[in-house]
């Protein structure tokens, strides 16, 4: 049976070219990076050429990135991490959203009931988007972090992570960012800081953001901004393997250190490297640099935009998904009359692969949180049908959705 797969979101099935291209690269000759000899000299080199790779995902420098084992492992780093570092006699303050991924929102929740964190949790609106006016007037002295997703990985929705990062910097820096492309000039915000908040305080507070989702699929101008001081990457959304992800972090920016034990990643990240990982990481940011990645982005767009049309005509499906400022791979439903575990088993025995949301909490039958602070019922928010699109589907693939969708209807 030929299998169908909308799960990209989830991950993104390794191809064998890509398999064939990383074993090719590797059994060229490398050993353990640290070791002083030519192999370990070669392994050293592939390291550093997929760090270069990597690093331009997001406008860093090479010197600024750290492999780790995922993102999730980097958004540990990048929340409970840089608090750890910045530990103080007195509380600190964090702001994230109520729609993030559990490796932001778990160790943030960890913090507050062990170490006394005060944590602000903002609201979203019906499509699951924070508002930047809120992340500004929520910022006390006593901030010390903000952690913010740029890309919903259920229902796809763009957060406003730009705008705040260009208005961190501005304030930061009295520099003026580029504000093309945004909808409100950054010092429009202004009068919403607390008086006691000095550009000094915001200076030393930092602002991390998960970039899993909106790397290489939102060009960089959409989402990225100067005032972002660490952002999370995971390579199997792009195409290479899992297992392997990234902190971006600014310099001058600290964090301490989740893994002791060796002076791997500039003492950051204790533990032999993940070369095969590092390597696929290297190969898949590469390719989303080519203009021939953002053609297949666009392709894909507008499949989303086909396939939206066609699911129009179910009534049982009520799209959550936002029509503008959304990931251009994904449409998230709330299902009525059937349940989503039944739906999707049963598009399963046809060979379609989709899910129920976030990977994470798919296969528990849990409401889904993010739907949840979307303002759904619990009931509906345990039937979710989301459809995340790659570039190897095709209009038959839409086809036989679409026809698999009315047979189970039907019933
Ligand atoms: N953040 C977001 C938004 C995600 O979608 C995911 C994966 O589902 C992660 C973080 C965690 O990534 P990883 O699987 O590399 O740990």
């Amino acid at each position: 049976m030929k299998r169908i797969y909308l799960d990209h979101n989830a991950t993104v099935p390794t191809t064998e070219e890509h398999l064939l291209e990383v074993s090719k690269k590797i059994a060229e000759g490398a050993a353990n990076p640290s070791s002083p000899h030519g192999l370990g000299r070669n392994a050293s080199v592939l390291i550093s050429s997929a760090r270069k790779q990597v690093a331009s995902l997001v406008d860093f420098d090479v010197a600024e990135l750290v492999f780790t084992s995922g993102a999730s492992e980097a958004n540990n780093m990048g929340t409970a991490g840089v608090l750890r570092f910045k530990r103080s006699a007195s509380p600190l303050h964090a702001i994230t959203s109520a729609v993030e991924h559990p490796s932001i929102r778990e160790p943030l929740e960890f913090l507050r009931r062990t170490q006394g964190l005060e944590l602000t949790v903002l609201e979203v609106d019906g499509f699951g988007r924070f508002r930047t006016e809120d992340v500004i007037s929520n910022i006390r002295p006593n901030t010390a972090l903000i952690a913010l997703m740029a890309a919903n990985n259920e229902v796809g929705t763009v957060e406003p992570v730009r705008e705040v990062g260009e208005w961190l910097h501005m304030r930061r820096w009295q520099k003026w960012p580029r504000t093309s492309g945004l909808d409100v000039a950054p010092h429009a915000f202004d009068a919403l800081v607390a008086s006691d908040v000095t550009p000094e305080h915001l200076q030393s507070l930092h602002f991390h953001v998960d970039g899993v989702q909106a790397a290489g699929k939102l060009p960089k101008q959409e989402w990225l901004s100067l005032g972002f001081d660490s952002v999370s990457l995971s390579a199997h959304k792009l195409g290479g393997l899992s297992g392997i992800g990234a902190l971006a972090l600014r310099r001058g920016r600290k964090f301490e250190p989740l893994i002791f034990g060796g002076a791997q990643e500039k003492n950051r990240r204790g533990g032999t490297e993940n070369l095969v990982g590092i390597v696929s990481f290297g190969i898949v940011a590469h390719k989303a640099s080519q203009t021939q990645w953002w053609t297949e982005i666009k392709k894909v767009e507008e499949l989303r935009d086909a396939l939206k049309q066609r699911l129009s005509r179910f009534s049982a499906l009520r799209l959550t998904t936002p029509s503008a400022k959304s990931l251009p791979n994904t449409l998230n439903y709330v299902v009525e009359g059937v349940r989503s575990e039944d739906l999707l088993m049963q598009l399963d025995l046809s060979g379609i692969c989709a899910s129920s949301g976030s990977a994470c909490s798919s296969g528990a039958n849990l409401p889904s949180k993010i739907l949840l602070a979307m303002g759904y019922s619990e009931n509906d928010a345990k039937n979710a049908l989301r459809i995340t699109l790659g570039p190897e589907n095709c209009d038959s693939d839409v086809d036989a959705l679409e026809q698999t969708l009315t047979q189970i209807f039907a019933h």
